[in-house]
Formats: structure tokens, sequence, C-alpha cells
């Protein structure tokens, strides 16, 4: 089944920066696309879209079962992890999730959940300056995930990282997708780690007015 359909989309800023034309896209439930290409060809809008947190120019953006409640639906992990630093870890999952409407011990139960899935719990009470930079996006995962949302985007994620933790990261979330059965769209540059961790790869040319999704892979995995 698919998550979200996007038909050809497009974003045209106020500065009169074209920054997407004619994207068509389907993201399937339970995969990991990643959307590759050149800084600067609209990837980050396209996601920015998708999350609800831009509106597109011209085109449809259509959630399977209807509307979509971006607070709930959708969790954003960006390239710098912005913590709060004078929250600890725990709060930091915690204050940002809007568990609200649940219990105290159902929301601290969520956020330990997704600390433990990160690896994380020992440091729920730590603060993110006492913590690596691989951990902070780990914690920065754990609070795009608190809400269970459908879809998780992330705005190349890695990049800011060194490869080795970098890679340990990528592992880390190809078994989390396979165990929690995660939704996600992938931002990169990398062609090494979109080949890594995609189920599909949507490449996208590097001027608008060109042919968008200009080839599309599809790996089946084992
Ligand atoms: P990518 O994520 O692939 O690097 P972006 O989606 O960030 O690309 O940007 C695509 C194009 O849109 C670029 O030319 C960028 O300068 C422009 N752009 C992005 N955001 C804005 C904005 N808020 N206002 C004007 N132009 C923008
Ligand atoms: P990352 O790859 O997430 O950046 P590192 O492997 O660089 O983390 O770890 C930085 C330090 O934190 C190391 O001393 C490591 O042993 C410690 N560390 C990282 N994750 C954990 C964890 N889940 N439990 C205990 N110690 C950890």
């Amino acid at each position: 089944p698919t998550v979200v359909s996007l038909r050809d989309v497009g974003k045209t800023f106020s500065s009169g920066t074209t920054a997407l034309q004619h994207l068509d896209l389907d993201i399937r439930q339970g995969e990991i696309l990643s959307l590759l290409g050149p800084s600067g060809c609209g990837k980050s809008t396209a996601l920015r879209i998708i999350a609800g947190l831009g509106e597109a120019s011209s085109g449809n953006v259509a959630w399977a079962g209807g509307g979509m409640d971006h607070s709930r639906d959708v969790g954003f992990v960006f390239q710098e992890p912005t913590l709060m630093p004078w929250a600890s870890v725990f709060d930091n999952v915690w204050l940002p999730s809007r568990l609200k409407g649940v219990s105290r011990k159902a929301a601290r139960d969520a956020v330990m959940q997704a600390l433990d899935s990160v690896g994380l719990t020992a440091f729920a009470q730590a603060y993110p300056r006492e913590l690596s930079g691989g951990m902070r996006m780990r914690v920065s995962i754990a609070r795009a995930m608190v809400t269970r949302p459908r879809l998780l985007l992330m705005d190349e994620p890695f990049a800011a990282l060194d490869e080795i933790t970098r890679q340990k990261l990528n592992d880390d979330l190809m078994r989390l997708q396979a165990e929690l059965g995660w939704t996600v769209v992938f931002v990169t540059h990398s062609v090494f780690e979109s080949v890594y961790i995609s189920d599909r790869i949507v490449v996208m040319a590097a001027r608008p007015g060109r042919a968008f999704a200009e080839l599309i892979i599809d790996a089946e995995r084992p």
C-alpha cells in the first residue's frame, strides 16, 4: 500500500526560484526510499512539502486514508539534531512529542521504549553536551519515532558525522526499520549511502526544467 502520493508537485518560492517541477512520487508502506541528488536539486523542499512544513505551489499531495496530522503522522530528523541543551535526553524526546491525551505512564513508557530502540536507555538523564555526535543523532531519531509516525522523514541525517559513526547509524536505521516496520524517506547526496540503505532510490535531476525523477532503481530486498 501507498502512504502518500505526490502528483505533478511543483514549488516556486516568492523569490522566483523554482525548486521543484513535475514531481511524481509514491511512498510505499514499509520501505526506505532515498531521494538522491546534488545540493540544490530540491530534495529538502520535497521533504518539507510531504511533512506539511511548506505548501506546494502546484500539484497534489494525497495521504492514504484521508487527512494527516503533522504532529503525529510525520517524524522529522534533520541534519543538525537541534536538541534543547538545557533539557535531559528524556525531556528532549518527551517535550516536543505531543504525547498529550495519554497518561503520564504511557508517555513515559513510549519515551523509554524509543530510547531503548536507539540504545540510549542508560542516558535518559544525561544532557546533550555529554553525548557524542552519533548519540545526539540517536536522540533525535528517538524523538522522531516516539509518537509512532506513519512516515519518518530524514533530511541528510548523518551527513555531519564521521564515516564510521555514519556507517553504524545506517546499520541501526536498517535494523529498526526492519524490526518496527517503519516507512522512511531518506534524503542524501551520497550514492553509496542510498545504495546501501534503500529499497528504492529516486534520483533527482540537478536542474529544474529537466526531467525530474530520471531514474528509479527498484531493489528487491531479501
Ligand atoms: P536540496 O535539499 O536538494 O539541497 P533545496 O530543496 O534545499 O535543495 O533547494 C532547492 C532550491 O530552492 C535551491 O535553489 C534553493 O536555493 C532554493 N530554496 C530553498 N528554500 C528556499 C526558500 N525558503 N526561499 C527561496 N529559495 C529557496
Ligand atoms: P556514536 O557512534 O553513537 O557516536 P560512540 O561509539 O562514538 O557513539 O560512543 C561515544 C562514547 O559513548 C563511547 O565511549 C561509547 O562507549 C559510549 N557509548 C555510546 N553509546 C553507548 C551506550 N548505548 N551505552 C553506553 N555507552 C555508550
